[in-house]
């Protein structure tokens, strides 16, 4: 390394014109190296009810994650069966996932019948595991679909028992439909570049009535935007006790 640092005044002196054009790429190499190796690539799990919620609250964070190098499943509760077949679900979730760059993952319960007993925290906790995140967001609990609490409560209690390992974060969701009482954020991430994305991927889920939940969604990210003083976002709370190994604004900057 010293042959190359030209702030070596005795060295620098002793360089010729043909060693000091060769110092400079190299010199320009190892920085680069140096920056790739303190960007730490990190795991990010993002846990919905049903396929959809986690793009509509947080599509604009996970296009800004997955953009800046890092790995971020959507983990969904259910396949979304209901009026609309599990097949077509899932194809839709598996096209958002990819405009996202992201990878879809299923908890492998029923729509609209969400379970919340000792077997399904243990199963859902596996797949936490299986997963290793550095970070998960999920659901704000306070919801007025039980899906959406279900899975609120079985991510936390994943966290719980996992001793806090991953920082964990809570989105909220078409607000007054879906999230209530969502109270003060903690993060705020600046979607403005990506909101055009972030709309692709609500309207993959074209099933969905995107026509009605994507303009109230977009209400609640220029809401968000006026407080975090640019023209979209989206507002996060952070779980008191998670690790400090992982931070929201970091990861997306
Ligand atoms: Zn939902």
């Amino acid at each position: 390394m010293a042959r190359y640092t030209l702030l070596d005044q005795t060295q620098g002196l002793r360089m010729n014109r043909r060693d000091l054009l060769k110092a400079i790429p190299l010199t320009a190499a190892a920085a680069t190296t140096t920056l790739a190796q303190e960007k730490r690539k990190y795991k990010i799990v993002v846990t919905g009810g049903h396929p959809g919620d986690p793009e509509y609250a947080a599509g604009g964070t996970i296009a800004r994650l997955t953009s800046a190098g890092h790995d971020v499943t959507l983990l969904y509760l259910n396949d979304g069966a209901w009026e609309t077949s599990a097949e077509i679900r899932i194809a839709e979730a598996k096209r958002a996932c990819e405009i996202l760059k992201a990878r879809p993952l299923y908890a492998n319960q029923k729509n609209g019948h969400a379970i919340v007993d000792n077997d399904h925290y243990q199963s859902f906790q596996k797949i936490i595991e299986a997963e290793a995140p550095d970070a998960v967001i999920t659901h704000w609990p306070i919801d007025n679909h039980p899906d959406h609490r279900a899975i609120a409560n079985l991510t936390f209690e994943s966290w719980k028992q996992l001793k806090h390992r991953f920082a964990l974060y809570y989105f909220e969701v078409s607000d007054g439909e879906d999230t209530v009482q969502f109270p003060a954020p903690t993060h705020y991430v600046d979607i403005t570049a990506v909101a055009d994305m972030k709309k692709s991927a609500c309207y993959a889920h074209a099933s969905q009535t995107p026509d009605f939940y994507y303009p109230l969604q977009d209400t609640v990210a220029t809401f968000r935007g006026f407080q975090a003083a640019t023209k979209k976002a989206e507002a996060f709370i952070l779980q008191l006790g998670s690790p400090n190994t992982f931070d929201l604004t970091v990861a997306t900057s």
